[in-house]
């Protein structure tokens, strides 16, 4: 229900109950005002007659002068149109009406209760059917010896009564339908502006917050106020939001990298212009795999072919929200592959010249005619330098390679003891013990010279950067589908900041400069363990020294 119309009923409710009310309780007062009148008037007249007086005499006198003249007094108090009986204190003496005696019969001989009332001494009266009887009584010193009774028509009172109920009921009907109009105005007062706020109320949930005019000085003018000022605030604080995005839009839409929100629905909720130059409108099919893959294990970056472009999709989970950051490293790629490409071109140059180096220093090492420290410098910075040729011509073969290589069966449990009794002496010569734990039935499908590469360059790389008297520990078993084999040393460790850059081409760790590397040996080997479809990890969660896991399949 409108308040308008809550407002005119309640009006309305409480003003026909109240005039209900004031015309129950005046209806009642004028009649009780009209009832005594008369009676106040049939008491006057009652005791104007001076026949109801009794002289001073004895009790049996006074009771022969009232049935003496009892006829007198009724014929007095019945003129002027009234209907008056006597009674002694057992019964009707006399009946008179306008001055004339009625035969009365026996049943009015009966006394009523306000002639009863009276003999005990009071005025008293009744009203049945519209009649009144009124009794007064006869005294005779302190005795009452006899009644007066009235009997008096209300016809005349009543429809006095009735033509003011009449009148009052139509005002009554008059003031409620002015009632009705003055409560309909008045709501309307109220809710008018009430109204204004609501529409306006209904703007502001469709964006549009225009100020909102009411010209009322009420409780109404300051919600008013309120609302004006709340839609100014609003105001303001999406000015501030839409400049904020704006910025963001400016940043995300000039970055160079793409940038892609989509819900777990898949739904795309925001892409940026170089997302949109990147993919296309869609998701590519290889995309949506990592995005589903994403949404189960939390984080993927991989790179993808994508419109002829290599595409580096980094893939993060953030509340149930996926935001993908593609880049675009096509021209990396070229860049790493000419670096490799010149590479292997130089090493392979280089590999003669470097042979035929250390060829003729070995002859020179022969002849007494020249220093020989210098020699023997020269000597070894060319096998060194051979060693590094022969690991990046080994490193680029690798990269050269497609992805399969020849594998046969090889047992590595066997190839590693093997490994680790050759280069006992060694470890022996830096007093290292290496403790060894290998099962010894693990058989894998691999290039045999390769993942011995691989299991040299651990268990020497251990040996390398220990100290003197410490212990390695190389460890082999099977799990799953794979054989695992872990190297772990007590020796400097890695830097926590650096492990992830170990296995990139000619990394060395800061605190390993004085110790000869070439920073490719890890390298080659996690170039050798994917080519097998495994892979090599460096322990992050560790105390001292480090430990290196590689996992091959055994099918
Ligand atoms: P390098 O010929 O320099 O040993 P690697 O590729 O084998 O080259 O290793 C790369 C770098 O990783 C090393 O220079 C060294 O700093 C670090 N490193 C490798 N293995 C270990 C190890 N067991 N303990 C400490 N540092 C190591």
């Amino acid at each position: 229900m409108k308040i308008r119309t809550k407002v005119s009923t309640y009006y309305v409710i409480v003003f026909v109950l109240s005039v209900f009310l004031i015309g129950v309780i005046v209806l009642h007062l004028f009649k009780t005002y009209i009832i005594q009148n008369t009676i106040t008037r049939l008491s006057d007249q009652v005791y104007a007659n001076s026949d109801i007086f009794i002289p001073s005499s004895n009790w049996d006198n006074a009771n022969v002068y009232i049935e003496n003249y009892a006829e007198n007094i009724a014929i007095n108090l019945s003129k002027n149109n009234l209907h008056v009986r006597i009674y002694n204190r057992d019964k009707l003496l006399k009946d008179a009406s306008s001055g004339v005696i009625l035969e009365y019969s026996f049943e009015l001989s009966n006394l009523n209760d306000a002639v009863i009332s009276s003999l005990e001494g009071k005025n008293a009266y009744f009203i049945e059917n519209d009649i009144l009887h009124y009794a007064v009584p006869i005294r005779y010193e302190d005795s009452v010896v006899g009644v007066v009774e009235y009997i008096y028509p209300l016809s005349a009172e009543e429809n006095t009564i009735a033509f003011f109920k009449r009148i009052f009921f139509i005002s009554s009907i008059a003031s409620v339908l002015i009632m009705i109009l003055l409560s309909i105005f008045i709501s309307a007062r109220i809710t008018d502006p009430l109204n204004v706020l609501t529409d306006a109320a209904q703007q502001f949930s469709e964006g549009n917050f225009k100020k909102v005019e009411i010209d009322t000085k009420d409780e109404i003018a300051s919600l008013t106020d309120t609302f004006n000022d709340m839609a100014e605030t609003i105001n303001n604080h999406i000015d501030n939001i839409n400049m904020e995005k704006a910025k963001l839009d400016m940043v995300l839409s000039n970055l160079n990298e793409g940038i892609v929100a989509i819900d777990y629905m898949g739904n795309i909720l925001f892409k940026n212009i170089r997302a949109i130059q990147i993919i296309g409108g869609g998701i590519p099919e290889d995309l949506k795999f990592l995005i589903d893959k994403a949404f189960e294990s939390g984080q993927i970056i991989k790179d993808l072919h994508i419109n002829k472009r290599i595409i580096r999709a980094d893939i993060t989970l953030n509340n149930d929200i996926c935001i993908i950051i593609l880049r675009d490293i096509t021209k990396d790629r070229e860049l790493e592959e000419k670096q490799k490409k010149f590479i292997s071109n130089a090493s392979h140059e280089l590999k003669t010249p470097v042979t035929a180096i250390i060829g003729y220093t070995e002859m020179l090492k022969e002849d007494k005619e020249y220093d020989e420290t210098i020699v023997e410098y020269i000597y070894g910075e060319s096998k060194r330098l051979k060693d590094l040729v022969i690991e990046l011509l080994e490193l680029s073969r690798l990269e050269s390679i497609e992805k399969s290589i020849d594998k046969t069966t090889v047992n590595i449990g066997h190839m590693v003891k093997d490994v680790i009794q050759n280069m006992a002496s060694k470890s022996s010569k830096f007093n290292i013990v290496i403790n060894s734990s290998i099962e010894d039935e693990i058989v894998i499908l691999a290039d045999n010279s390769k993942i011995r590469q691989v299991v040299i360059n651990l268990i020497d790389n251990a040996i390398k950067y220990s100290d003197p008297g410490q212990a390695i520990d190389v460890t082999l078993k099977k799990e799953g589908r794979f054989s695992v084999l872990s190297v772990r040393d007590y020796g400097k460790g890695i830097p926590k900041d650096e492990m992830d850059k170990v296995f990139d081409r000619f990394f060395r760790c800061s605190n390993s400069y004085q110790i000869y590397g070439s920073g490719l040996g890890l390298a080659i080997s996690k170039e050798i363990v994917e080519k097998h479809g495994g892979t090599i990890e460096i322990e992050k969660d560790i105390d001292k020294g480090s430990k290196f896991t590689v996992m091959l399949p055994m099918d």
